[in-house]
């Protein structure tokens, strides 16, 4: 049976030339493994194939005081776009009429005719209206 060891950068199994010296699969893996801890010690952040290191964060009261405060405004410019996009889908039919809407349709229904200024009187003295709903011009 053929002893096989873990490689330490990419965690395939591999059977090692000499056993205990070599922790990598190839030398391609142990010279990415030296890049990345290369690249861990000068900058700080954490590496791609790292399973164990968790990412560093930036320790900077200033920047998460301002991203909590932007955090604050995308949840109110969040919670309008949704309201917009609710009245955007919901159609006019199957919104439920309103105590508004109700007042408004009875305003509307008494002003259903509407006098037009820049037409004469006809021959009985009446004047000139323009019925909304049906949108003809009556007289009255
Ligand atoms: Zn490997």
């Amino acid at each position: 049976m053929i002893k096989t060891e873990i490689c330490k950068y990419c965690g395939d199994d591999y059977v090692p030339k000499r056993r205990g010296a070599q922790k990598f699969c190839s030398n391609s893996c142990r010279s990415l493994n030296w890049k990345n801890k290369q690249l861990i010690k000068g900058l700080k952040v954490p590496a791609l194939n790292s399973i164990d290191e968790k990412p560093v964060l930036a320790e900077n009261p200033s920047l998460q005081e301002k991203m909590s405060l932007a955090g604050i405004g995308n949840a109110a410019a969040g919670a309008a776009i949704a309201e917009i996009a609710k009245n955007i889908i919901t159609p006019n039919a199957n919104k439920p009429a309103t105590k508004k809407d109700i007042d408004d349709l009875k305003a509307f229904f008494k002003a259903r005719y509407y006098i037009v200024k820049n037409m004469n009187r006809d021959i009985h003295g009446r004047s000139a209206y323009y019925d909304i709903l049906s949108g003809n011009i009556i007289y009255k």
